[in-house]
């Protein structure tokens, strides 16, 4: 991948005077307006605006592959892959950072009816989307593992930190939820230093820190799910301050008959979910509500996905639907760019 494409277009994405600001420092080499590196599988991308202290790139990278260590399906010996081995065998004590995260992924399972499962982990290895073996299982293998994937089969214990799951075979899969996680904590950090203005991008996870000089709201580009990173369909100005977007463009397989499998997964049924979303993004002030809320929607499709948004305080969101129109929550102020899509305000 062109990393050098990619911190353009990531970027773009921030459409705020601040990236011109960026992009003169980084020409005269005075600051180092951003770093990225590779973790938690993605690109994760920390600009930090009038700051010439490059130290605390180090703290927050340092951070976020602590979280990976710990909340990694794919790491051998992570936390969650000692939960993974241990189940139907043992309860784990975990860190007070997995358990929290754990304990939030449940509380969505919960609210969205299971759409949202961190149980997904065996789905997710037998598909294997994004990975090097992607390929479609036969009936019978999905049809093997579904009774693992149950949120309901998850046992915490507060008091002693620890996690069982009580079926062997069950696979906790946090990759809807830790990048979310990682942002939160990269923005503690970042507020704590008292910088006063940055952007974390945790592979299209993006988090705002600190106020708008001229106190105007963010404008941020809506990523068009039908074309590459860095196209996006329009605007929305915001002061949330976490804008988190799941697409089936994100990952996805060709079979060999050009049918498209994408990395969503119904837990139900055991398929990429079908549910006539091309992507919806959430917004608001908590990145982890915002990663496990965008995936519990796209899965609920728009009709479901909207009615949880909206019986949310705080959450914002913006649906693109498989017909090329896109829908908004009430308090969402966006503009179409791209005239590919129709807005439709109900
Ligand atoms: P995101 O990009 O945040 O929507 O997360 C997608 C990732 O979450 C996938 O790559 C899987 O690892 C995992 N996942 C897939 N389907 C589900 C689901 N229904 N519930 C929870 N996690 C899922
Ligand atoms: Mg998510």
């Amino acid at each position: 991948m062109n990393l050098r494409f990619l911190l353009v277009t990531v970027l773009a994405l921030f459409l705020t005077g601040c990236s011109r600001q960026a992009a003169s420092r980084s020409e005269s080499s005075q600051t180092i307006p951003s770093q990225i590196e590779f973790a938690l599988s993605t690109i994760c991308q920390i600009t930090l605006y009038d700051w010439g202290e490059p130290r605390i790139y180090q703290d927050i990278f340092s951070r976020i592959k602590e979280i990976e260590s710990r909340m990694s399906l794919y790491l051998e010996g992570s936390e969650l892959d000692q939960i993974n081995r241990a189940a139907g065998i043992e309860a784990v004590r975990v860190s007070a950072d997995l358990f929290e995260v754990i304990e939030r992924a449940v509380h969505y399972a919960e609210l969205s009816g299971g759409a949202f499962d961190p149980t997904v982990g065996p789905l997710v290895t037998l598909w294997d989307i994004g990975g090097d073996n992607p390929r479609v299982p036969t009936q019978e293998e999905i049809d093997a593992v579904l009774p693992l994937v149950n949120w309901r089969n998850i046992e915490l214990n507060r008091e002693n930190q620890t996690v069982f799951l009580t079926q062997p075979g069950m696979a906790l899969d946090l990759g809807a939820i830790a990048k979310g996680y990682a942002g939160d904590e990269a923005a503690a950090i970042i507020k704590k230093a008292r910088v006063p203005q940055a952007i974390v991008n945790l592979g299209g996870n993006t988090l705002a820190v600190g106020e708008k000089l001229d106190g105007t709201p963010w404008r941020v580009g809506i990523q068009n799910p039908l074309e590459g990173r860095g196209a996006y369909i329009g605007i929305v100005q915001t002061d949330e301050i976490s804008i988190v977007t799941s697409g089936l463009y994100e990952r996805y397989y060709v079979a060999d008959d050009g049918t498209h499998y994408h990395h969503l997964i119904l837990p139900s049924s055991g398929y990429p979910a079908q549910s006539g979303l091309l992507a919806v993004s959430i917004l608001t002030d908590i990145s982890m509500d915002a990663d496990a809320l965008s995936t519990a929607v796209f899965v609920l499709g728009f009709d479901e996905g909207r009615a949880l948004v909206e019986s949310l305080d705080g959450v914002e969101a913006i649906f693109v639907l498989e017909d090329r129109t896109v829908r908004l929550t009430d308090g969402i102020n966006f503009t179409l760019t791209d005239d590919h899509f129709t807005l439709v305000i109900d």
